[in-house]
């Protein structure tokens, strides 16, 4: 276990190594503001050191039978749902957000561990008999070979979840370079995957920010790279990673909206709406930071609602029960949440409710801000039109639907977006035409099942491919078609136009 004084290794080969490059950064716990350890930074050499591991390992993962590796991940399952409290700990002592929401994000995590576990199924190939005569076609999926993952600092635990799971099952090994911010989960499941019998060198994990993250995408060993974290890093890796003839997917930022119909279950839609925008402080992909009620009485009902409830928000530490929503990451993103918050107030949107000068007796240094609420805002402020990543919520007010779904259309982010409604008509046209890749129909923030895929559109996903599910086992494997004829004795002697085998 890491101790409060203890510097992050990276985890190569199956073993804890401090790497070559000496260099450190600071990890803190975000509600009291204290450096509670280091992480190491490693760069080219570190990443060149997982490599050599994951190579040496491959051909044997890769020769695993499916089934083996089945019972592997199964194994590892079997450890997160034991130990799922102490993952969580060090989650919250990082990341910040409340116990029950990191257990939360390692349940959704495991699942995706669960949907690995059925390889053997995932992994079945298609035949079809007799193609032409007497010849028969098979196609089947293989491992890349060697991948990579690198995550962002909001889901420490769940997004390495939604890449490792699937690429190990489909017999990968795999580089996971987490975000530096809170590292110490990612060791607790290198362990773990250990533990549960995963041979070493099949999975790694390199600490570090940009050197790191640069060595990977440049290195020729490394197949493909999955990517989540904001927009400017995605298309950055995007490009970097196609330059260097890798399989790329890259996940960016959202702004994501909710629309409230007249006609919508006010109750249900502002409870809808504070789990989404101030769960997790607002540090969530899919947290709705754009209110839009269509129609001046909707909008009005609204705010009456939401006002007493954003102000009774309990805000504390990730450790206290009470506690509905932590600090923020780092002091650096407190600034800027807090700034956005005055670009708002410069441009002229009302705000309903200030968090900015929230402070908790014993948590002075903590990187805490209240829930915060802006009115009237329009689709030329910078907080309309920006990710603030923080608990900040942007009612934007529509005269009608049509508007209102141009708002969302015409949004460069794509990432998940939902309705609140009563009417089916209004639901349909708007689950049908809405340009987002996630849509919730009454649910707020609707992230898809393991079996299914996650992925927005427009500048939230670079790449072809969407994570986990279907495409995630697409993502992670090549097709290879094999067409067979066996020697008859009947010789049709040779043959020079294109094979039509009609
Ligand atoms: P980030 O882009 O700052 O960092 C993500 C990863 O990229 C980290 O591992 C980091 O070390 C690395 N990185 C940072 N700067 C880099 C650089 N200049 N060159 C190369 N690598 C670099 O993101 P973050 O602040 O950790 O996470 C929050 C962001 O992630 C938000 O924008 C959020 O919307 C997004 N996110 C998206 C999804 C999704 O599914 N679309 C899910 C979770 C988070």
């Amino acid at each position: 276990m890491m101790t409060s004084t203890s510097t992050i290794d990276h985890f190569i080969g199956g073993q804890r190594s401090p790497g070559a490059s000496g260099a450190t950064q600071p990890v803190f716990n975000p509600a009291t503001g204290e450096a509670i350890r280091a992480v190491r930074l490693g760069g080219a050499a570190e990443v060149k050191a997982a490599v050599a591991a994951a190579k040496a390992a491959a051909p044997g993962w890769a020769g695993t039978t499916p089934l083996r590796r089945a019972r592997i991940l199964n194994r590892f399952l079997h450890l997160l749902e034991e130990r799922i409290d102490t993952l969580a700990a060090v989650i919250t002592e990082e990341h910040g957000k409340v116990l029950s929401d990191a257990k939360g994000e390692i349940q959704r995590g495991m699942e995706v561990v669960e949907f690995a576990t059925a390889a053997p199924q995932l992994l079945k190939g298609e035949v079809t008999e007799n193609v032409g005569t007497r010849v028969d076609s098979h196609s089947l999926r293989q491992p890349l070979g060697i991948v990579a993952g690198i995550t962002p600092f909001n889901f420490p635990a769940m997004v390495p979840m939604w890449m490792f799971p699937v690429a190990l099952a489909a017999g990968n090994c795999f580089i996971l370079k987490p975000s530096e911010r809170d590292p110490s989960a990612s060791l607790l499941l290198a362990d773990w995957l250990k533990e549960a019998g995963l041979p070493d060198g099949v999975f790694n994990v390199v600490h570090g920010g940009k050197d790191a993250v640069d060595a990977i995408l440049t290195d020729p060993d490394i197949s493909a790279v999955s990517f989540v974290g904001s927009t400017p890093i995605a298309r950055y890796i995007y490009e970097t990673a196609a330059r260097y003839g890798k399989r790329c997917q890259a996940l960016g930022g959202a702004k994501n909206h909710m629309i409230i119909m007249p006609d919508a279950d006010l109750d249900q839609a502002v409870d809808a709406l504070m789990g989404a925008a101030y769960g997790s402080a607002g540090e969530r992909c899919m947290a709705i930071s754009v209110a839009v009620p269509v129609g001046e009485k909707t909008a009005e009902a609204l705010i009456a609602r939401l006002e007493p409830k954003i102000r009774a928000l309990k805000v504390g530490p990730g450790t206290d029960p009470e506690a509905e929503m932590g600090p923020l990451v780092t002091k650096q993103h407190l600034d800027k949440v807090r700034g956005y918050i005055d670009a708002g107030v410069a441009e002229g949107a009302r705000l309903v409710v200030d968090g900015r000068g929230l402070q908790l007796q014993g948590y002075e240094n903590g990187f805490f801000v209240g829930g915060t609420l802006f009115d009237h805002v329009t689709t030329d402020m910078t907080i309309y039109k920006e990710e603030i990543f923080g608990p900040v919520l942007a009612v934007a007010r529509a005269p009608d639907y049509a508007t209102a779904a141009r708002m969302i259309n015409e949004h460069p982010f794509g990432n998940g977006t939902a309705i609140f409604t009563r009417d089916g008509d209004a639901a349909r046209e708007f689950a049908h035409q809405i340009q987002v890749g996630m849509v919730g129909i009454n649910v707020p923030i609707p992230v898809p099942m393991a079996f299914h895929s996650f992925g927005g559109w427009k500048q939230s996903l670079f790449g072809d491919h969407h994570m986990h599910g279907p495409e995630g086992i697409r993502f992670y494997t090549k097709l290879k078609t094999i067409t067979t004829r066996w020697p008859t004795g009947i010789r049709a002697g040779a043959d020079f136009v294109m094979p039509t085998m009609g």
